[in-house]
């Protein structure tokens, strides 16, 4: 199996491979035959008695020492995974309020209110008063409301049952998967899921709805208090894949998933005493700042900043000898970054105090000092610069044009173009007519299990020339950017005539002269909320809930608990969700039945899993044309 599709990573690869360099598939090489019993959700660690595991094949023990079977093991499972997962983008949501209460409250001067338009909508939407106040009043209340979040409250998270459609309400409620603080559910979670308490399967996975609801109420705060903090982004074109990479420049890569550094480190980079600095080094090009993962996509799409790499092909950045300071936050983060960079000069600079690499440089981020840590960080990059040696430096050539940017803001203001008064018309009368077949979000990762990029490239394919619109975000954009798919060109070779005609005409009334990229890359992972802000607000402008709605969602290539996070609020959102990969519960026909099919007569969504791309399109193909059905439309 080829590892990658991408040429400019297959070209580090080679090169590692000369020089003995061994990266996460060498690693995956070394872990075969993988665990069935880990794989199928059918080993047991929750207490000490353990590990305890069950034979698939019902030939070994059937229960574990304290009696739980198969569909309680793989559903307390999975439940975990979701609680990890939202734990992660908790942990992310409250650092970003946090900083906001800092900056209202005058204690965080580098992190100035950038979006007051979007502070302000955010504190109607909270019923926090906004008439004749200050920004910073209104922050330091929306601030407040949002820690307020993590909490257990007597009321629904306000960033769950004041985003979705009062359909979504209702159903949530009927369920009993109402949540009512972030990490409360999380802690219910790890409860409910350790030694002796919840044992009935169905009440399990219903709790890792309630859990992942609450992953989406922080995926949303983490996205608005982001656009308030840094701006709500826009389109703008950029560049992707390893080519970025400059031998004239100083490079620093920024990775991981929050944009509190980061952003900063993009803003400081411009800076023309840093600039001179790093000439009078030898770089002719000055600061050449790259992003991998999301902590990449967060600067791609406020300030286009170029993507250099996507998750499981981080340390092939590493490989290029070119990156002279690696700045990671916290999240998908490889701990074999450290030794990857041993073999060159690269600086590996660590910011968080929470996630630290062993050998790597630590310059924690604080919200007093952040733009002084960030000079700082540039000040390392340039000193590393200096180290280089330039005949180990060897770039991938041929970077690709993406346009990036794409927040429900800007497509809903990019639809106004056509129709002023009512925006979303254009987009409903397109869906009805059939010119937009569906709408498919892809997100998720890049795994070690499948060709990297593979499913994604040949997923779309399919998809756009059966006119679907594709939104992505995380390392599905990363995927769809590196290859050429984010770009006006790859509409006019790959998109159906329905949809090449809709993206034309948008892209011409933006002024672009031609038509809008084939992928609508909204942003990070956490930025899942604004596609589902997107199809909120076409549900309730048809008077129809989510489940109904022509709109499917794809993790081709998943990898994180994150992502299994993510999958499963999106299928109670009642959207059918596809993983190209399975989670770890095909060892409990039961709760495979359950997330399969069951599911979606409780929510309207479910779970699709089907490794084959093709088949997996065509699967996704079927299940929008259900959904025009039901809505009387043409399938
Ligand atoms: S909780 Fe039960 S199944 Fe899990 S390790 Fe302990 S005894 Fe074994
Ligand atoms: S898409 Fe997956 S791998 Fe990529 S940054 Fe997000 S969580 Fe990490």
């Amino acid at each position: 199996m080829a590892a990658t599709t991408d040429a400019t990573i297959q070209a580090m690869l080679d090169r590692a491979a000369g020089e003995g360099i061994d990266l996460a598939w060498d690693r995956y090489q070394k872990q075969l035959p993988q665990c069935g019993f880990g794989e199928l959700g059918l080993c047991c660690r929750h207490c000490l008695q353990g590990p305890c595991r069950i034979d698939p094949f019902g030939q070994g023990p059937a229960l574990g020492v304290c009696g739980a079977d198969r569909d309680t093991m793989a559903a307390r499972g999975l439940g975990r995974a979701v609680a990890a997962g939202t734990a992660a983008h908790g942990g992310h949501a409250k650092h970003m309020a946090h900083t906001l209460l800092a900056a209202a409250q005058g204690k965080a001067p580098d992190y100035p209110i950038r979006d007051e338009a979007k502070l302000r909508r955010v504190a109607a939407r909270l019923g926090i008063a906004t008439e004749g106040r200050e920004a910073a009043a209104v922050a330091a209340e929306v601030a407040r409301a949002a820690l307020a979040e993590f909490s257990e409250k007597e009321t629904p998270l306000a960033w769950a049952a004041g985003t979705v459609t009062p359909g979504r309400v209702a159903t949530f409620a009927r369920h009993g998967v109402v949540p009512c603080g972030i990490d409360s559910t999380v802690s219910e979670m790890m409860h409910r899921t350790t030694y002796g308490v919840d044992a009935d399967p169905v009440n399990l996975l219903l709790g890792a709805v309630k859990c992942a609801l609450a992953d989406y109420a922080a995926c949303h705060l983490a996205t608005d208090l982001a656009d308030i903090l840094f701006g709500t982004p826009s389109p703008v074109a950029t560049r992707a894949n390893l080519g970025v990479l400059k031998a004239s420049a100083v490079n620093i890569a920024l990775h991981g998933h929050n944009p509190l550094l980061s952003d900063l480190v993009a803003q400081v980079a411009g800076d023309p005493a840093l600039v001179a600095q790093a000439q009078a080094a030898g770089a002719a090009d000055g600061i050449n700042v790259v992003g991998i993962c999301c902590t990449g996509n967060e600067i791609m799409v406020r300030h286009g900043i170029p993507l250099a790499t996507s998750s499981v092909s981080q340390e092939t950045a590493l490989v290029t000898g070119a990156v002279d300071a690696l700045v990671v936050d916290y999240q998908c983060v490889m701990p074999s970054l450290a030794s990857v960079a041993d073999c060159f000069h690269t600086r590996v600079i660590t910011t968080m105090p929470m996630a630290k690499l062993p050998r790597a440089l630590h310059l924690e981020l604080t919200e007093g000092e952040a733009r002084a840590t960030a000079f700082r960080i540039v000040g390392e990059a340039i000193a590393a610069f200096r180290q280089r040696n330039p005949a180990r430096v060897q770039i991938p050539d041929g970077s690709v044009a993406a346009v990036a940017g794409f927040s429900a803001e800007a497509i809903v203001g990019a639809l106004a173009l056509l129709d002023q008064d009512d925006p979303l018309k254009p987009l409903v009368d397109n869906i009805a007519a059939g010119n937009i077949y569906g709408v498919c979000l892809f997100a998720g990762c890049n795994t070690v299990k499948v060709p990297q990029d593979a499913n994604y490239t040949r997923m779309i394919e399919i998809l756009a020339g059966h006119n679907v619109l594709i939104l992505a975000t995380g390392c599905a954009s990363g995927a769809f950017a590196r290859h050429g798919f984010m770009s006006p060109a790859a509409t006019d070779r790959y998109a159906g005539d329905g949809l090449k005609a809709v993206l034309t005409a948008v892209g011409q009334a933006a002024g672009l002269g031609g038509p809008l990229p084939l992928v609508l890359h909204m942003g990070s992972c956490v930025d899942n909320s604004r596609a589902a802000d997107v199809a909120v607000a076409v549900a309730n402008r048809l008077g129809v809930d989510l489940d109904r709605l022509p709109l499917v969602a794809s993790a081709p290539e998943p990898v994180t608990e994150k992502a299994v996070a993510i999958g499963t609020w999106a299928m109670a959102a009642g959207i059918p969700t596809h993983l190209g990969v399975a989670p770890p519960v095909l060892g409990s026909p039961a709760v495979t039945r359950v997330l399969t099919a069951t599911v979606k007569d409780l929510f309207g969504g479910w779970l699709l899993v089907e490794p084959d791309p093709e088949k997996a399109a065509q699967a996704l193909l079927a299940v929008l044309a259900e959904r025009r059905q039901g809505l009387g439309l043409s399938a």
